[in-house]
């Protein structure tokens, strides 16, 4: 615990506090818990709905694990958010389909008492949240635009490389902080002409995917590779900001009878692996969500018990009104020199590897 942390949160709405400097009061422990996660566009979110579920169980919560659909994203997520508040929920921990589209809902949560968790995406343009708890992302990006480094150097060991980016769904917070992690590693390379962007697309808009659909990240490739890499100009690189997408990109450059360039990902998902270990996809990230979980579940226990949860970062998530006070879990990078021992304590990955 943070002794800074606990006068961080001495807010006025909490039930009981006297402003004396008592221990705050927690919540019966059979309470309600919601959990708002955003559609499944990776098989993290999948995992974690199930984790979620069985989880807060285990712990003695009642839960209510919500999705939002695969097309009324954000409608569907602000209804759900406003029926946790509605049933009684204590804690409402909140994966956000849209980051700015909820001030609403965390407002109305936080009026009724209730303790606002922002998981894995942090929720935006709100006084109205109270912890972030995610895999550090900023160091996601960086470690991508690493990989993508390394993996050029390796087959051609001195530059000038020639590049595309791709970055995630502009509405996910995440997608941005993920980008100008790998911006920190690449631009300056990019500047001295070491790595050239082929098409020249070098913006957060030109490179996002909406949604952080399959097809969208296809179709960019496509037409990247009918505008540029005509007339034998090869591609050495391409930054993908997960395997979803990556998987999608490496599709595009087969169909066009290219060789494979170095892709980068992140979020482990089985295919993935498989590519890298076929030699397909060169990196992916190990963000193991069993562990984001379990932490965000001993997160809600300290609030249950009345205290303040553990927070091991106060200053780097500003969400454009305030600092969230955050726990930040160490992301790793996975090539197929270390996915043997990345995902040793995986059942699910670790065959993969073998
Ligand atoms: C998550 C990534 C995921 C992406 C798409 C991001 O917010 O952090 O792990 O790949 O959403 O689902």
């Amino acid at each position: 615990l943070l002794a800074l942390s606990s006068a961080a949160c001495g807010d006025s709405e909490r039930d009981g506090d006297s402003g004396t400097g008592a221990p705050a009061k927690g919540f019966a422990a059979d309470s309600l818990i919601g959990v708002a996660l955003p559609s499944k566009t990776s098989e993290n979110w999948v995992l974690a709905g199930d984790l979620f579920t069985n989880g807060l169980k285990d712990a003695g919560f009642k839960s209510d694990v919500q999705y939002a659909g695969a097309s009324t994203t954000v409608a569907d997520q602000q209804a759900q958010i406003s029926a946790m508040v509605t049933k009684g929920a204590k804690v409402i921990v909140i994966g956000a389909t849209d980051a700015a589209q909820l001030s609403t809902q965390v407002k109305a949560a936080h009026d009724a008492g209730i303790k606002v968790v922002a998981y894995d995406r942090l929720i935006t343009n709100t006084p109205d949240v109270d912890y972030y708890i995610a895999f550090d992302n900023f160091k996601v990006g960086q470690l991508q635009g690493q990989a993508l480094l390394d993996g050029m150097k390796a087959k051609k060991a001195t530059g000038p490389w020639t590049v595309e980016l791709f970055s995630g769904s502009p509405d996910d917070n995440n997608a941005g902080v993920f980008f100008n992690g790998a911006m920190d590693v690449l631009k300056p390379l990019i500047d001295k002409g070491d790595v050239i962007v082929g098409s020249g697309q070098k913006d957060v808009k030109q490179t996002a995917i909406q949604g952080w659909k399959a097809e969208g990240a296809q179709q960019r490739m496509d037409s990247l590779l009918t505008s540029t890499y005509t007339a034998g100009k090869t591609l050495d690189g391409v930054l993908s900001p997960n395997d979803t997408l990556a998987r999608a990109i490496i599709t595009s450059v087969k169909a066009a009878g290219k060789p494979i360039p170095v892709v980068t990902g992140q979020d482990s998902e089985v295919e993935s692996v498989k590519s890298i270990m076929a030699g397909e996809q060169y990196s992916t990230i190990n963000k193991d969500t069993r562990k984001l979980v379990a932490e965000t579940i001993t997160m809600v226990k300290a609030l249950q018990a009345g205290n303040e949860p553990t927070i091991n970062d106060t200053k780097s998530y500003n969400n454009g009104v305030k600092v969230v006070p955050s726990y930040l879990l160490p992301p790793v990078i996975v090539t197929k020199a270390n996915a043997a021992e990345a995902y040793a304590n995986d059942p699910k990955l670790s065959p993969l590897t073998k």
